[in-house]
C-alpha cells in the first residue's frame, strides 16, 4: 500500500504516459505533471495564463513505446503590459545604482494585469530583498521585473536560485544609467528556463 504523503504527492503531481494512439488526455486542474514521451520525460504546466509543455530529459537510446510531444508555450492574454513595464522601468532609472523591483499580477477573471508595488526590505547595488504579496484569489503572479542598477541586463546565478521552481516570467531591466535601458525575459518553468522576446 502506498505511503499517503506519496500517494497525496503522487496525485497533486502526477507522471502520464503519452499514448501513442490517441490524444493524450487535457489537464484538468491548474497544477503541473509530467508526461513519459517516446522520446523522455517532459513537463506540462497549465496556469490561468500559461498552458506549456516543455521537454525536463531528452533521450534517444531506448525505444520507448510512447507518443510524441512538441513544445508548446501558449499565453492566455495577447501581449505582455508595455505601460506597466515602462512603470517599472521609470523607477528602475529613479532608483538606479541600487536595485529595484515589482511584480505585475494577472485576474484570469477580468483579464487585467495588476502593478504590484513590492514592500522592500532591503535594496542595495546588488541585492534585493522584499516580502513575496499575498495575491487575490484569481490572481496570479505573471511578471516578476527586477533591475541591475547600472550593470547589465541578465539572469545571475542567484536569481536562478531565486526564480528556481517557480512558474512566471522573469523579467531584468539594467543599464539604469543610460539614454535606453537594455532588458532581458525568461520563462520560468519550475526550473527550467526558456529566454522570451520582450514587450512590443
Ligand atoms: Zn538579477
Amino acid at each position: 500500500m502506498l505511503n499517503p504523503i506519496d500517494k497525496a504527492l503522487q496525485q497533486a503531481v502526477p507522471t502520464i504516459m503519452v499514448p501513442a494512439h490517441q490524444e493524450l488526455c487535457p489537464m484538468q486542474d491548474y497544477g503541473h505533471r509530467y508526461l513519459i514521451a517516446a522520446d523522455g520525460i517532459w513537463v506540462e504546466v497549465l496556469r490561468p495564463w500559461l498552458h506549456a509543455t516543455w521537454p525536463v530529459a531528452l533521450q534517444s537510446s531506448v525505444a520507448m513505446p510512447y507518443g510524441t510531444l512538441s513544445r508548446k508555450v501558449k499565453f492566455s492574454f495577447q501581449k505582455l503590459p508595455i505601460d506597466l513595464i515602462s512603470r517599472f522601468c521609470a523607477e528602475a532609472r529613479a532608483a538606479s545604482p541600487v536595485e529595484h523591483g515589482t511584480w505585475i499580477t494577472w485576474n484570469g477573471q477580468s483579464g487585467e494585469f495588476r502593478y504590484r508595488g513590492l514592500d522592500i526590505t532591503h535594496a542595495s547595488e546588488d541585492e534585493l530583498n522584499y516580502i513575496r504579496p499575498v495575491l487575490d484569489e484569481d490572481e496570479s503572479l505573471v511578471l516578476d521585473l527586477h533591475s541591475h542598477g547600472e550593470g547589465g541586463a541578465y539572469f545571475s546565478p542567484k536569481d536562478n536560485r531565486d526564480d528556481a521552481g517557480e512558474v512566471k516570467i522573469a523579467g531584468c531591466i539594467g543599464l539604469c544609467d543610460q539614454s535606453i535601458q537594455e532588458q532581458a525575459y525568461r520563462l520560468c518553468l519550475l526550473g527550467i528556463f526558456i529566454p522570451i522576446p520582450g514587450p512590443k
